[in-house]
């Protein structure tokens, strides 16, 4: 029997993945989405026919419900949120309110609407933020350094206890940080590597930094994708690490993308104190081997190939766009 599912956060990173993993499985795939004056439909463009869209916002509770009544979901997935941790400090109360509250009201919908539904809530290894053991694993405490983090303690927390309350079906994905070709531009992978396509191609002449030494454990998001589907395929909730077990500083992203293309990072990156941030996370390093162990969950991009894999993403998209 076809099953449905409902992503929220359908026009983002993951969920233009997860979309594509789902539909391949043969799933009938609804999109929560918000309403704009032009669409956003760049990750998904490929696909949009294949998803039916309702619109709603996890500031909405009522078009919350609606997507749940209208979707009948067999899983939820809630990627929505304000993912950038940058912003979170320009804007704190919104990312509260979408990246923390917003996780409530997603829950609440299901509770009220579905409760048999099967949940899966996008956690982050920033919610580790100063981190207090390193590998971090399920069981290491959490000091978020971000309103971001912040907000996603809670919404991890909520997700456990609306699970230990109501008997829910409720999983928290602790994804360390993931990327790919549809990243937003504003982090800091992407942000490189479209950077080095442009100073290739001849339209860009510096690109300006914050910190190079902080360490962050970068995986592929088509790799992890499939972690959010395996966590809801057991036989019973649980929350899992997802990660790659290996770290490497901003300046090792930085010098391999550049010199992918034949560039010296040197000669291009200016360090500029507007993008220092107020608090730092110097250091994510992830083990998962409970999800290796209990999920069967495995890696199949490295940290190389995704840095390269991006670099010529955004050269093919540059040329395309100055022809
Ligand atoms: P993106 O920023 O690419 O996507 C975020 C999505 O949330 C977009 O579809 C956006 O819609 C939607 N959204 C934002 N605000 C609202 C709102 N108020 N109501 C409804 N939808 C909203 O994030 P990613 O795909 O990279 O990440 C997916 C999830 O995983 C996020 O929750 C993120 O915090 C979390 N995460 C990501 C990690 C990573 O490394 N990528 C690591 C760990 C966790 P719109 O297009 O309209 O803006
Ligand atoms: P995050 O781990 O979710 O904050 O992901 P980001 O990609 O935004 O940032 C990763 C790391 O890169 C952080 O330690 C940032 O301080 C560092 N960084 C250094 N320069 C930049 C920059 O210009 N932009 C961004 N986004 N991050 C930067």
């Amino acid at each position: 029997m076809t099953k449905n599912a409902l992503i929220t956060g359908i026009t983002g990173q993951d969920g233009s993945y997860l979309a594509e993993l789902l539909l391949e499985k043969g799933y009938k795939v609804f999109g929560l989405r918000r309403r704009t004056s032009v669409p956003i439909l760049e990750n998904i463009n490929h696909i949009k026919n294949e998803i039916e869209f309702i619109d709603g916002d996890l500031l909405d509770q009522g078009s919350l419900i609606n997507a749940v009544r209208i979707s009948n979901p067999d899983e939820v997935y809630n990627l929505a949120a304000q993912s950038f941790v940058g912003t979170s400090w320009d804007q704190p109360v919104l990312t509260g309110q979408v990246t923390g509250l917003g996780v409530t009201n997603m829950l609440e919908a299901v509770r009220l609407t579905k409760p048999e539904a099967r949940y899966y809530q996008a956690s982050s290894s920033e919610m580790f933020g100063k981190v207090v053991e390193t590998p971090q694993v399920e069981t290491t405490p959490f000091y978020p350094r971000s309103p971001y983090g912040v907000a996603k303690v809670y919404g991890h927390w909520i997700t456990v206890n609306y699970r230990e309350s109501f008997d829910m079906y409720a999983c928290s994905g602790i994804l360390f940080n993931h990327e790919s070709p549809r990243r937003g531009v504003e982090f800091v992978t992407r942000k490189v590597t479209d950077a080095v396509a442009r100073i290739k191609m001849g339209i860009q002449t510096e690109l300006r930094m914050g910190n190079l030494d902080s360490k962050r454990d970068w995986g592929f998001a088509g790799d992890y994708v499939k972690a959010m589907w395996l966590m809801l395929q057991q036989d019973k909730p649980d929350d899992f690490v997802i990660s790659t077990g290996e770290t490497h500083t901003v300046e090792e992203l930085v010098e391999i993308a550049f010199s992918h293309a034949d560039l010296n990072w040197r000669d291009y990156v200016v360090i500029d104190p507007k993008f220092v941030r107020p608090a730092e996370v110097d250091l994510l390093l992830g083990d998962c081997t409970k999800a290796k162990q209990q999920l069967g969950w495995e890696l199949e991009v490295s940290f190389n190939q995704l840095v390269k894999m991006m670099v010529d993403s955004d050269l093919a998209k540059v040329q395309q766009s100055i022809r």
